[in-house]
Protein backbone atom coordinates (compact mmCIF):
# COMPACT_ATOMS: atom_id res chain seq x y z
CA UNK A 1 0.00 0.00 0.00
CA UNK A 2 1.72 2.91 -1.11
CA UNK A 3 -1.28 5.98 -1.11
CA UNK A 4 -1.90 7.52 2.24
CA UNK A 5 -4.75 9.77 2.37
CA UNK A 6 -6.01 12.17 4.93
CA UNK A 7 -9.13 14.43 5.40
CA UNK A 8 -8.26 18.43 6.60
CA UNK A 9 -7.27 18.33 10.28
CA UNK A 10 -6.25 14.67 10.48
CA UNK A 11 -2.35 13.49 10.73
CA UNK A 12 -0.71 12.01 8.20
CA UNK A 13 2.19 10.08 9.07
CA UNK A 14 5.41 11.24 7.11
CA UNK A 15 7.02 8.71 4.10
CA UNK A 16 10.19 9.87 3.91
CA UNK A 17 10.34 7.32 0.55
CA UNK A 18 7.37 9.30 -1.14
CA UNK A 19 8.10 10.31 -4.70
CA UNK A 20 5.26 12.83 -4.14
CA UNK A 21 3.77 13.84 -0.96
CA UNK A 22 0.47 16.30 -1.08
CA UNK A 23 -0.33 17.51 2.57
CA UNK A 24 -3.64 19.16 3.54
CA UNK A 25 -3.86 20.42 0.19
CA UNK A 26 -6.29 23.52 -0.09
CA UNK A 27 -7.29 25.26 -3.57
CA UNK A 28 -9.63 27.95 -3.75
CA UNK A 29 -10.95 30.18 -6.63
CA UNK A 30 -12.52 33.72 -6.09
CA UNK A 31 -15.57 34.71 -8.41
CA UNK A 32 -17.96 36.34 -8.71
CA UNK A 33 -20.07 34.53 -6.61
CA UNK A 34 -17.71 34.33 -4.21
CA UNK A 35 -15.22 31.66 -2.69
CA UNK A 36 -14.81 28.11 -4.91
CA UNK A 37 -13.24 25.64 -2.65
CA UNK A 38 -12.67 23.40 -5.25
CA UNK A 39 -10.00 21.29 -3.23
CA UNK A 40 -10.24 21.01 1.22
CA UNK A 41 -8.14 19.17 2.67
CA UNK A 42 -6.38 16.67 0.67
CA UNK A 43 -3.72 14.36 1.67
CA UNK A 44 -1.69 11.41 -0.52
CA UNK A 45 1.68 9.90 -1.17
CA UNK A 46 2.43 8.51 -4.50
CA UNK A 47 6.11 6.36 -5.25
CA UNK A 48 7.54 5.73 -8.48
CA UNK A 49 6.57 3.00 -11.08
CA UNK A 50 2.77 3.15 -9.11
CA UNK A 51 -0.14 3.82 -10.31
CA UNK A 52 -2.69 5.84 -8.74
CA UNK A 53 -6.29 6.29 -10.06
CA UNK A 54 -8.20 9.35 -8.84
CA UNK A 55 -11.88 8.63 -9.44
CA UNK A 56 -14.79 11.18 -9.09
CA UNK A 57 -17.87 12.81 -10.79
CA UNK A 58 -16.73 16.70 -12.25
CA UNK A 59 -16.30 18.95 -9.72
CA UNK A 60 -14.62 16.62 -7.48
CA UNK A 61 -11.69 18.07 -7.64
CA UNK A 62 -9.48 16.04 -9.07
CA UNK A 63 -8.46 17.74 -12.14
CA UNK A 64 -7.89 20.68 -10.06
CA UNK A 65 -5.54 18.88 -7.65
CA UNK A 66 -3.17 17.85 -10.54
CA UNK A 67 -3.29 21.03 -12.40
CA UNK A 68 -2.02 23.07 -8.75
CA UNK A 69 0.67 20.17 -9.17
CA UNK A 70 1.67 21.16 -12.42
CA UNK A 71 1.33 24.94 -10.77
CA UNK A 72 -0.95 25.22 -13.96
CA UNK A 73 -3.43 27.36 -11.29
CA UNK A 74 -3.95 31.58 -12.19
CA UNK A 75 -2.19 32.54 -9.14
CA UNK A 76 -4.40 36.10 -9.89
CA UNK A 77 -7.59 33.98 -8.65
CA UNK A 78 -6.30 31.09 -7.00
CA UNK A 79 -5.16 30.55 -3.55
CA UNK A 80 -3.26 27.33 -2.79
CA UNK A 81 -2.21 26.21 0.77
CA UNK A 82 -0.72 23.09 1.71
CA UNK A 83 2.17 21.04 0.62
CA UNK A 84 3.01 19.60 -2.80
CA UNK A 85 5.81 17.82 -2.17
CA UNK A 86 8.10 16.14 -5.28
CA UNK A 87 11.32 14.64 -4.23
CA UNK A 88 11.34 16.60 -1.09
CA UNK A 89 10.64 19.73 -3.40
CA UNK A 90 8.14 22.23 -2.51
CA UNK A 91 5.81 23.07 -5.89
CA UNK A 92 3.27 25.41 -3.82
CA UNK A 93 5.77 28.07 -3.11
CA UNK A 94 8.05 27.63 -6.39
CA UNK A 95 8.49 29.91 -8.88
CA UNK A 96 6.98 29.72 -12.12
CA UNK A 97 10.83 29.29 -13.42
CA UNK A 98 11.11 26.37 -11.21
CA UNK A 99 8.06 25.09 -12.39
CA UNK A 100 8.57 25.10 -15.91
CA UNK A 101 11.77 23.35 -15.29
CA UNK A 102 9.69 20.84 -13.96
CA UNK A 103 7.11 20.55 -16.38
CA UNK A 104 7.80 18.14 -19.59
CA UNK A 105 10.63 17.40 -18.01
CA UNK A 106 10.20 15.54 -14.28
CA UNK A 107 6.32 16.30 -14.58
CA UNK A 108 4.01 15.75 -17.71
CA UNK A 109 0.24 15.55 -18.43
CA UNK A 110 -1.62 14.05 -20.83
CA UNK A 111 -4.85 16.03 -21.53
CA UNK A 112 -8.24 14.81 -22.45
CA UNK A 113 -8.41 16.17 -25.81
CA UNK A 114 -5.24 16.31 -27.87
CA UNK A 115 -6.34 19.36 -29.90
CA UNK A 116 -6.20 21.93 -27.46
CA UNK A 117 -2.57 21.01 -26.31
CA UNK A 118 -1.26 20.24 -29.67
CA UNK A 119 -0.80 23.28 -32.14
CA UNK A 120 -2.31 23.10 -35.10
CA UNK A 121 0.64 24.96 -36.65
CA UNK A 122 3.32 22.98 -36.20
CA UNK A 123 3.77 19.46 -37.36
CA UNK A 124 4.10 17.12 -34.68
CA UNK A 125 7.41 16.17 -34.79
CA UNK A 126 8.37 19.33 -33.91
CA UNK A 127 6.01 19.55 -31.33
CA UNK A 128 7.65 16.09 -29.74
CA UNK A 129 11.29 17.42 -30.00
CA UNK A 130 11.14 21.42 -28.82
CA UNK A 131 10.50 19.98 -25.42
CA UNK A 132 13.64 17.56 -25.74
CA UNK A 133 15.70 20.48 -27.19
CA UNK A 134 14.79 22.79 -24.17
CA UNK A 135 15.21 20.49 -21.30
CA UNK A 136 18.05 18.39 -22.83
CA UNK A 137 19.76 20.64 -25.03
CA UNK A 138 19.98 18.44 -27.86
CA UNK A 139 20.45 19.63 -30.83
CA UNK A 140 17.51 20.07 -33.14
CA UNK A 141 18.74 16.90 -35.14
CA UNK A 142 19.19 15.17 -32.50
CA UNK A 143 15.70 16.21 -31.10
CA UNK A 144 13.95 15.48 -34.66
CA UNK A 145 15.38 11.61 -34.38
CA UNK A 146 14.30 11.67 -30.41
CA UNK A 147 10.80 12.50 -31.51
CA UNK A 148 10.52 9.88 -34.67
CA UNK A 149 11.27 7.40 -32.04
CA UNK A 150 9.04 8.65 -29.32
CA UNK A 151 6.26 8.49 -32.77
CA UNK A 152 7.19 4.81 -33.24
CA UNK A 153 7.34 3.76 -29.38
CA UNK A 154 3.64 4.95 -28.91
CA UNK A 155 2.39 2.91 -32.01
CA UNK A 156 2.52 5.46 -34.98
CA UNK A 157 3.44 3.55 -38.35
CA UNK A 158 6.32 5.08 -40.94
CA UNK A 159 6.73 7.84 -37.95
CA UNK A 160 10.33 8.97 -39.77
CA UNK A 161 7.19 10.12 -42.55
CA UNK A 162 4.14 11.25 -39.97
CA UNK A 163 6.94 13.03 -37.62
CA UNK A 164 6.67 15.74 -40.42
CA UNK A 165 2.52 15.86 -40.29
CA UNK A 166 0.30 18.20 -39.00
CA UNK A 167 -2.28 17.53 -35.95
CA UNK A 168 -5.08 17.69 -38.53
CA UNK A 169 -3.72 14.54 -40.50
CA UNK A 170 -4.21 12.24 -37.60
CA UNK A 171 -6.41 10.28 -36.48
CA UNK A 172 -8.28 11.11 -33.05
CA UNK A 173 -6.40 7.78 -31.39
CA UNK A 174 -3.29 8.89 -33.52
CA UNK A 175 -2.81 12.60 -31.87
CA UNK A 176 -3.60 11.13 -28.37
CA UNK A 177 -0.85 8.61 -28.67
CA UNK A 178 1.37 11.81 -30.45
CA UNK A 179 0.61 13.56 -27.00
CA UNK A 180 1.32 10.62 -25.04
CA UNK A 181 4.99 10.90 -27.11
CA UNK A 182 4.93 14.57 -26.07
CA UNK A 183 4.52 13.60 -22.92
CA UNK A 184 7.03 11.24 -22.57
CA UNK A 185 9.79 12.22 -24.57
CA UNK A 186 12.10 13.68 -21.88
CA UNK A 187 11.28 10.60 -19.59
CA UNK A 188 9.38 12.37 -16.73
CA UNK A 189 9.20 11.00 -13.21
CA UNK A 190 5.24 11.79 -12.89
CA UNK A 191 2.96 11.50 -15.76
CA UNK A 192 -0.63 13.06 -14.92
CA UNK A 193 -3.14 11.54 -17.42
CA UNK A 194 -6.42 13.88 -17.23
CA UNK A 195 -9.18 11.09 -18.61
CA UNK A 196 -7.22 10.52 -21.05
CA UNK A 197 -9.29 8.26 -23.01
CA UNK A 198 -12.80 9.41 -22.77
CA UNK A 199 -12.97 10.45 -26.35
CA UNK A 200 -11.90 7.67 -27.81
CA UNK A 201 -13.96 4.32 -28.90
CA UNK A 202 -13.55 1.50 -26.56
CA UNK A 203 -10.72 -0.36 -28.64
CA UNK A 204 -8.57 2.82 -29.69
CA UNK A 205 -8.93 3.25 -25.51
CA UNK A 206 -8.02 0.21 -24.95
CA UNK A 207 -5.18 0.39 -26.92
CA UNK A 208 -4.50 3.51 -25.10
CA UNK A 209 -4.81 1.69 -21.77
CA UNK A 210 -2.18 -1.05 -22.69
CA UNK A 211 0.12 1.48 -24.46
CA UNK A 212 0.55 3.61 -20.96
CA UNK A 213 1.27 0.10 -18.90
CA UNK A 214 3.47 -0.69 -21.40
CA UNK A 215 5.74 2.79 -21.15
CA UNK A 216 5.25 2.76 -17.29
CA UNK A 217 7.01 -0.25 -16.91
CA UNK A 218 9.53 0.71 -19.65
CA UNK A 219 10.00 4.31 -18.33
CA UNK A 220 9.34 3.49 -14.39
CA UNK A 221 6.97 6.97 -13.89
CA UNK A 222 4.63 7.41 -11.43
CA UNK A 223 1.38 7.79 -12.95
CA UNK A 224 -1.88 9.61 -11.75
CA UNK A 225 -4.93 8.63 -13.74
CA UNK A 226 -8.14 10.76 -12.95
CA UNK A 227 -11.14 9.57 -14.51
CA UNK A 228 -14.65 8.95 -14.01
CA UNK A 229 -15.01 5.68 -15.35
CA UNK A 230 -14.38 3.37 -12.41
CA UNK A 231 -13.77 0.13 -14.93
CA UNK A 232 -10.65 1.51 -16.25
CA UNK A 233 -9.14 2.53 -13.02
CA UNK A 234 -9.97 -1.52 -12.53
CA UNK A 235 -7.72 -1.84 -15.59
CA UNK A 236 -4.66 0.88 -14.94
CA UNK A 237 -4.30 1.18 -11.17
CA UNK A 238 -2.29 -0.09 -8.09
CA UNK A 239 -4.30 2.23 -6.07
CA UNK A 240 -7.42 4.09 -5.54
CA UNK A 241 -8.61 7.73 -3.93
CA UNK A 242 -12.18 8.34 -4.73
CA UNK A 243 -12.89 11.98 -4.39
CA UNK A 244 -16.13 13.75 -3.60
CA UNK A 245 -16.63 17.42 -3.47
CA UNK A 246 -12.75 18.67 -3.01
CA UNK A 247 -11.92 15.84 -0.72
CA UNK A 248 -10.85 12.51 -0.61
CA UNK A 249 -13.57 9.90 1.03
CA UNK A 250 -11.84 6.71 0.64
CA UNK A 251 -8.86 5.13 -0.83
CA UNK A 252 -7.06 1.72 -0.87
CA UNK A 253 -4.79 -0.67 -3.12
CA UNK A 254 -7.83 -1.19 -6.29
CA UNK A 255 -8.30 -4.38 -4.98
CA UNK A 256 -9.54 -3.49 -1.31
CA UNK A 257 -11.50 -0.44 -3.22
CA UNK A 258 -12.92 -2.70 -5.50
CA UNK A 259 -13.72 -5.90 -3.56
CA UNK A 260 -14.93 -4.46 -0.57
CA UNK A 261 -15.78 -0.80 -1.14
CA UNK A 262 -16.50 0.75 2.27
CA UNK A 263 -17.77 4.55 1.34
CA UNK A 264 -21.93 4.78 0.22
CA UNK A 265 -20.52 7.09 -2.46
CA UNK A 266 -18.11 4.73 -3.85
CA UNK A 267 -21.00 2.55 -3.33
CA UNK A 268 -23.31 4.57 -5.87
CA UNK A 269 -20.66 4.97 -8.24
CA UNK A 270 -20.38 1.03 -8.45
CA UNK A 271 -23.61 0.80 -8.68
CA UNK A 272 -24.62 3.62 -11.45
CA UNK A 273 -21.50 1.77 -13.92
CA UNK A 274 -23.22 -0.15 -17.10
CA UNK A 275 -22.67 -3.73 -16.53
CA UNK A 276 -22.07 -6.22 -19.94
CA UNK A 277 -24.45 -9.36 -17.67
CA UNK A 278 -26.86 -7.07 -16.31
CA UNK A 279 -30.41 -6.29 -18.14
CA UNK A 280 -29.68 -4.25 -20.72
CA UNK A 281 -33.57 -2.93 -20.23
CA UNK A 282 -33.23 -1.77 -16.98
CA UNK A 283 -32.52 1.23 -16.11
CA UNK A 284 -29.04 2.32 -14.77
CA UNK A 285 -29.16 3.55 -11.10
CA UNK A 286 -27.57 6.94 -11.15
CA UNK A 287 -26.14 8.58 -7.30
CA UNK A 288 -29.76 10.51 -6.65
CA UNK A 289 -29.15 14.12 -6.35
CA UNK A 290 -26.11 16.41 -7.68
CA UNK A 291 -22.91 16.91 -6.84
CA UNK A 292 -22.62 19.82 -4.07
CA UNK A 293 -21.94 23.99 -5.08
CA UNK A 294 -18.69 24.40 -3.65
CA UNK A 295 -19.52 27.84 -3.17
CA UNK A 296 -21.59 26.61 -0.33
CA UNK A 297 -20.43 22.91 0.65
CA UNK A 298 -22.81 21.12 2.89
CA UNK A 299 -21.78 21.31 6.32
CA UNK A 300 -21.04 17.55 8.34
CA UNK A 301 -20.15 14.92 5.66
CA UNK A 302 -20.42 16.76 2.17
CA UNK A 303 -22.06 13.43 0.77
CA UNK A 304 -25.13 13.87 3.48
CA UNK A 305 -27.64 15.55 0.91
CA UNK A 306 -27.19 12.58 -1.10
CA UNK A 307 -26.59 10.10 1.28
CA UNK A 308 -29.40 6.88 1.77
CA UNK A 309 -27.65 5.72 4.53
CA UNK A 310 -27.08 8.51 6.78
CA UNK A 311 -30.49 7.59 9.14
CA UNK A 312 -27.63 4.31 10.19
CA UNK A 313 -25.33 6.98 11.79
CA UNK A 314 -26.66 7.86 15.53
CA UNK A 315 -27.95 11.34 16.12
CA UNK A 316 -27.12 13.82 13.73
CA UNK A 317 -24.00 13.63 12.96
CA UNK A 318 -23.50 13.15 9.37
CA UNK A 319 -25.37 16.84 9.10
CA UNK A 320 -23.09 18.49 11.96
CA UNK A 321 -20.01 16.67 12.07
CA UNK A 322 -17.15 15.75 8.83
CA UNK A 323 -15.86 12.37 9.00
CA UNK A 324 -11.92 12.47 8.50
CA UNK A 325 -10.30 9.27 6.27
CA UNK A 326 -8.05 7.29 8.64
CA UNK A 327 -4.16 6.72 7.74
CA UNK A 328 -4.74 3.18 6.79
CA UNK A 329 -7.53 1.62 4.39
CA UNK A 330 -10.50 3.87 5.11
CA UNK A 331 -13.28 5.93 3.98
CA UNK A 332 -14.22 8.93 5.49
CA UNK A 333 -17.86 8.06 6.75
CA UNK A 334 -19.77 7.76 10.81
CA UNK A 335 -20.99 4.54 9.84
CA UNK A 336 -18.82 1.62 11.93
CA UNK A 337 -16.60 -0.89 10.44
CA UNK A 338 -18.73 -3.37 10.80
CA UNK A 339 -21.88 -1.43 9.16
CA UNK A 340 -20.36 -0.67 6.38
CA UNK A 341 -19.26 -4.12 5.85
CA UNK A 342 -22.95 -5.62 6.65
CA UNK A 343 -23.89 -3.16 3.90
CA UNK A 344 -22.10 -3.74 1.08
CA UNK A 345 -22.78 -7.40 1.84
CA UNK A 346 -25.86 -7.55 2.34
CA UNK A 347 -27.61 -4.77 0.33
CA UNK A 348 -24.96 -3.45 -2.22
CA UNK A 349 -22.92 -6.32 -3.66
CA UNK A 350 -26.07 -8.53 -4.67
CA UNK A 351 -27.05 -5.00 -6.40
CA UNK A 352 -23.93 -5.51 -8.05
CA UNK A 353 -23.63 -8.95 -8.98
FE1 LIG B 1 -23.59 8.91 4.42
FE2 LIG B 1 -23.25 9.80 6.88
FE3 LIG B 1 -21.42 8.19 5.80
FE4 LIG B 1 -21.69 10.69 4.94
S1 LIG B 1 -21.03 10.05 6.98
S2 LIG B 1 -21.45 8.89 3.68
S3 LIG B 1 -23.89 10.99 5.10
S4 LIG B 1 -23.56 7.68 6.28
Amino acid sequence: MTTVTKEAGAPVPADAGAFLSVRDLHVSFKTEDGVVKAVDGLSFDLERGRTLGIVGESGSGKSVTNLTILGLHNPQFTTVEGEILLEGQELTTARESQLERLRGNKVAMIFQDPLTALSPYYTVGRQIAEPFMKHTGASKKAAWARAVEMLGKVGIPNPKERASDYPHQFSGGMRQRAMIAMALVCDPDLLIADEPTTALDVTVQAQILDLLKDLQQEFGSAIIFITHDLGVIADMADDIMVMYAGGAVERGTTAEVLRSPQHPYTWGLLNSMPRLDSDLSAPLAPIPGTPPSLLNPPSGCRFHPRCTFQDRVDGNRCVTERPLLAPDRASACHLTAEQKHTIFVEEIRPRLG
